[in-house]
């Protein structure tokens, strides 16, 4: 795609172009960080595990499909990796597919 600032052609997925230095790309911006908005939110993938956990469903959520299609396979670990996991959302301690903490508070 090209910049609208500068009209430079760029990389089709940066949010930011590299001639001008402008975002070029609020609606993907904008996109992400309703996504993660929602799915950062640790009382959120609290319900999502109490619910669905042995789905894998709040693994998926913060990216960690390879751990969530275990989970689909094994049923949550049977059921030990669901318990695990929502200790884990309560203490703030689980984490997404970077490695980052999700808090659990609003
Ligand atoms: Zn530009």
């Amino acid at each position: 795609m090209y910049c609208k600032h500068c009209g430079q052609q760029i990389d089709d997925n940066a949010d930011i172009c590299i001639h001008c230095g402008k975002f070029v790309s609020q609606e993907a911006i904008k996109r992400k960080q309703e996504e993660e908005s929602i799915t950062k939110k640790g009382w959120f993938l609290a319900i999502i595990c109490w619910l669905v956990g042995i789905f894998g469903v709040h693994r998926f959520l913060v990216g960690k499909i390879g751990t969530g299609v275990l989970w689909v396979i094994t049923g949550g670990c049977f059921g030990i990796g669901v318990i695990v996991d929502l200790i884990m959302i309560l203490c703030s301690s689980f984490t997404d597919k970077d490695g980052n903490k999700i808090p659990f508070g609003v």
